[in-house]
């Protein structure tokens, strides 16, 4: 399958994607080397401000500080879960599909109702306790 092109030669599908890994980069970058720029500028949820619900990834950035340092999440039930979706499934995923002329896969109906679903169990696993 002939995949469209950016000017640089760029298959345009993967575009995104390359956005998408680069700033999981210099989230994971900034997280490690200076967790308390991120964790001490006073960002609340809005959900969890709005309802008092904690919304899916309440946790995460604190657990993903914890994780770079050697340390066990404990603050969002999903954290590992999140982590092996953001560095090992997604990654692997987008080099699979862009090897295979696949990218499209990530449009399908599968990957969105997964998506939406794994979204739905992590509210809930979030606001269980
Ligand atoms: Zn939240």
């Amino acid at each position: 399958m002939l995949m469209p092109q950016t000017a640089l030669g760029v298959n345009r599908e993967l575009v995104p994607h390359m956005w998408v890994l680069a700033a999981m980069a210099v989230a994971t970058v900034v997280l490690a080397a200076g967790p308390q720029w991120v964790v001490q500028a006073g960002y609340r949820c809005g959900l969890q401000a709005l309802t008092g619900l904690r919304c899916p990834f309440c946790g995460m950035t604190r657990d993903f500080a914890a994780m770079l340092h050697g340390g066990r999440p404990a603050l969002n039930p999903c954290s590992w879960v999140a982590a092996i979706m953001v560095y090992g499934l997604y990654p692997a995923a987008v080099l699979v599909g862009w090897r295979r002329g696949r990218l499209n896969y990530f449009h399908g109906a599968a990957v969105k109702y997964g998506v939406m679903a794994a979204l739905a169990a992590m509210l809930v696993l979030n606001n269980l306790r």
